[in-house]
């Protein structure tokens, strides 16, 4: 195990995923939004935000597969998992854990606009502002760091630290 530090303890989270949760009830009221998670990060994130919300919500998944290295993103990207509800006319919100070089998220808002969707917008627990490379609209966001490489509350390090229920900050 690497050593790790603390940077968002569990009530910290929670305060910040019910405030998110009514933001968005309130800017989506009467909307019939689909909140679309981009596993598997998100999972976690996901269930405690969709329970914040307090208008009816409509769930699907999405999941981008990335070529490389864990710990950077090599910009080589597909869609493993595609949503299977229709998106045409909807009013989607994409859920992501963490944005950082914004590749991803880039690569699947293109997609979702490909869907002809009423609107998109991104909601992401965590904003990584230091290696943007995309300039993506960050919508809702969580929590912004300058850097670090973060695990827990759904986030892994080679597929360990998901389960832990706060976030950490792996050290160097
Ligand atoms: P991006 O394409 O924005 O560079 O990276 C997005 C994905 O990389 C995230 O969904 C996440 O899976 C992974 N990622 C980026 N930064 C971190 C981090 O600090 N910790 C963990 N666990 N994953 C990260």
């Amino acid at each position: 195990m690497l050593e790790k530090e603390l940077l968002f303890p569990k009530g910290r989270i929670r305060e910040r995923v019910k405030e998110l949760g009514e933001q968005i009830a309130s800017d989506y009221a009467g909307k019939d939004p689909l909140f679309v998670g981009v596993l598997n990060g998100v999972v976690f994130f996901f269930a405690d935000l969709m329970r914040a919300i307090s208008i009816p919500v409509k769930i699907d998944f999405i999941r981008a597969a990335s070529y490389g290295s864990r710990m950077t993103s090599s910009g080589e990207i597909r869609i493993s998992k595609d949503v299977e509800k229709p998106v045409r006319g909807r009013h989607i919100v994409l859920v992501e854990d963490i944005v950082d070089t914004g590749i991803t998220i880039a690569f699947i808002l293109n997609r979702m606009k490909e869907k002809d969707p009423a609107s998109v917008k991104v909601c992401a627990l965590m904003n990584k502002v230091e290696r943007r490379q995309k300039e993506v609209p960050m919508d809702y966001v969580g929590f912004t760091i300058e850097s670090g490489f973060v695990v827990g509350y759904g986030l892994d390090y080679n597929e360990e630290y998901r389960n832990l229920a706060e976030i950490y900050v792996l050290k160097p």
